[in-house]
This record gives C-alpha cells, structure tokens and sequence, in this order.
C-alpha cells in the first residue's frame, strides 16, 4: 500500500497502459468467452453493488435470478427447474458432483465421465473425495455409451455426459446415457457450461436437457454464448430438493438457509444475462448462434484448402485442426490435449476476422 492515495489521474493511466497489454478480442480465436452485449453491460452497471449471498437485501435482485433460472429452465423443457447462478461451469460442475454424492450414498463414490471432460471435474473429484472413472471417446469424439454402461460398478453415484465440448464441440449420447442412469439409478449431470447457449438454438439437433427424462441436473454458462458480463453461470436441477441436500445453516443473513458454493455473489452479470436473453429473444439468438455457425463452416472450408484438415465436424461453434501448423502472431488460437489446432466461433470473431486469419493462414504456410 502507498502511504498517501494516489490521484486518479495515476490510477488510470496506469490502469491503461496494463489494459493495453491484454490481447484484443479481434485477434482472441482461443476463448469461450466474447466480447458481452451492450445491453448486458448496461443491466451490470445497474446492479453493481448488489449482493445476491444475502437476498432478502436484495429482493429485485433475487428475483432476477429466479426469473433467470425460469427463462432457462422453459429453455431446456423443464419449466419447473430450480437452480441458481453460479460464477460458471466450474461451480456447476463442482456443486453437481456435491449434489449426486450426497443424494446416492455409496461407499466409495466414483463418477462415471467421458475423456472429452472439462477440467473442472478434476477439482470437484479431488475436493470431494470422488474417484473418476474416464470413457473413451468413439471415433467421432463423443463419449462411447459401451464402454460407459462398463465403467459403471456399485459405487458409481453419477454419470456426467457433455452438451458441446470444450476442445471438439461434440454433444454426447445424452438420451442412451439417460437409460444407463435410469437403469443403474444414477444421478445424470449434463454439462452443457457451452452448448448450453448453443444447441437450442441450432434448426435440428438431438435431445440433450430435461427432456430426456434421467437429467438430474445441468450447468450453462451465459457469460460464453449468452454474451453475459462474467461471472455468470447457472446450475439448473430437476427437482427442489436435489438442491436441498447441499443446504447449510446461516446464522447471520436475512435468510436462514443457502446451498450455493459461493457466499457473496455478483447480481450485475445475473442481471446482464437476463437482460441479453429477453433483449434477443428465440429469434435474436438464433440468429447470433447460426451466424457463428456460418462462420464455424466457412473456417472449416478455408483451413481445408490450405491443407489442414478438420478433425471432426463439429456439433457447435468449435473448429479443429490437423496438423496444427503454423500459426502467426498476434492470432491467439489454442491447441487441444491430442495436439490438434482449436478455433472457436465466437460472436466477436466476425466474418471479415476470419478471412482476415485465412488470409494470414495461406501466406504463412505457403
Ligand atoms: C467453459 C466450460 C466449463 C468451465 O466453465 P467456467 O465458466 O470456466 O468455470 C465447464 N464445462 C464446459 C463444457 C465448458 O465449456
């Protein structure tokens, strides 16, 4: 600390000069989150000092949310969800495993999941004392429904399938792996932190919510697609008490009780995803989702002329690449665990950004 305040001056232009260091949206290919939505930065500015962790401060605010776990619920078919906004996919995912582990009480709890799995189960496993027990993927990179109904055994208490990978974009068996949790009764966990925003909003795709009716529970992240302020995630559940099981005492709030994972919590980027949600409507979204689409489909054929080839043809805006190639600055793309080339179609990556890449992609591998 300085002994005496600085002036705001110095403040920001210190605060400037880090700023210019960050990488520009219009070069970020790598990231799954965007640039967000003018309206959403507006609600955020609103709701800044909000504190959903104490709700019966903030009634409207707690609205909000539930309001936001009701749009996304009727979203995914199930009108009666519950849930609540979490600061992303990682605390879904965390409070999900929380929730199969104390609802399925086993001896030893493992988890059934696909290789193609998030990283963020890694930490909830290790937090919660939950082995993994890891599925391959079939050629097509989505989770391989035999070797999954194998993987099972007494002590499995979940099986967790994914709505659009993060590195391949491929939404997993969701129905065939419903029937395995509802013949083992297993909690289903369905990670959908990216698709979520996605595949609602595609002209056809296969089940993947609450309508297959094994879903236990579902994560979505509305600071990716949803083009939120972050931090903004949901964790939906079929069923009130699923929720219940996580809950703990709190002495000195307005209200007696809480299960989320976080205490103090953001009402701004709630208030932004609600905000985007009802400002586009089914029709807005379709038609940011089927523009990145478009694009995702554009990348693909370019690459695919200069010789580097998809790897999969992916159920959402994910691309990736083989040989991984050379790829020139400043472009920030990433690479996947299998060391192939991963672009994701962001809204912010506009069409004129990536026939400015395939340009640089064809003089640098000329
Ligand atoms: C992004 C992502 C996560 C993690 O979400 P965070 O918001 O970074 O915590 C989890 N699962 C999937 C499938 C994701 O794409």
């Amino acid at each position: 600390m300085h002994n005496q305040g600085c002036s705001e001056e110095e403040i920001f232009s210190f605060l400037s000069l880090k700023r210019a260091e960050d990488t520009s949206h219009d070069y970020i290919l790598s990231s799954m989150c965007t640039v967000p939505h003018p309206i959403a930065v507006k609600a955020h500015d609103m709701f800044m000092e909000t504190n959903l962790g104490d709700p019966g401060l903030f009634k409207g605010t707690a609205d909000i949310e539930q309001a936001l776990v009701q749009r996304l619920g009727t979203l995914f078919h199930g009108p009666d969800a519950c849930g609540y906004a979490t600061s992303g996919g990682t605390e879904s995912n965390i409070q999900a495993l929380r929730m199969a582990k104390a609802c399925k009480k086993k001896h030893r709890p493992n988890v059934v999941l696909p290789e193609s799995v998030h990283f963020s189960f890694r930490k909830a496993c290790d937090m919660l004392g939950i082995d993994m027990h890891t599925v391959p993927l079939d050629a097509e990179y989505r989770m391989d429904a035999g070797a999954a109904e194998k993987a099972i055994d007494k002590d499995t208490c979940c099986i967790v399938g994914v709505a659009g990978t993060t590195e391949y974009g491929m939404i997993d068996p969701i129905r065939e792996l419903g029937e395995m949790a509802g013949d083992h009764d297993l909690f289903f966990h369905v990670d959908a932190a990216f698709g979520g925003m996605v595949i609602p909003f595609l002209d056809h795709h296969k089940p993947f919510d609450f309508l297959v009716p094994e879903v236990s529970s579902l994560a979505v992240d509305p600071h990716k697609m949803g083009m939120s302020t972050i931090p903004a995630g949901c964790l939906l559940v079929r069923e009130k008490e699923m929720l219940c099981a996580l809950s703990i005492d709190t002495p000195y709030l307005s209200v007696k009780q809480e299960f989320t994972l976080g205490g103090t919590r953001p009402g701004g980027p709630v208030a932004g995803a609600l905000a985007v949600l009802d400002y586009l409507g089914m029709e807005g979204m379709q038609a940011v989702v089927q523009g990145c689409m478009k694009n995702t489909w554009r990348l693909i054929d370019g690459m695919e002329t200069f010789g580097f080839a998809r790897v999969v043809t992916p159920d959402v805006n994910v691309a990736t690449f083989n040989p991984p190639g050379k790829i020139p600055l400043p472009w920030r793309v990433s690479c996947t665990r299998k060391g192939h080339l991963r672009i994701v179609c962001m809204p912010h990556v506009h069409r004129d950004i990536i026939e400015k890449f395939l340009r640089d992609i064809g003089e640098s591998n000329a």
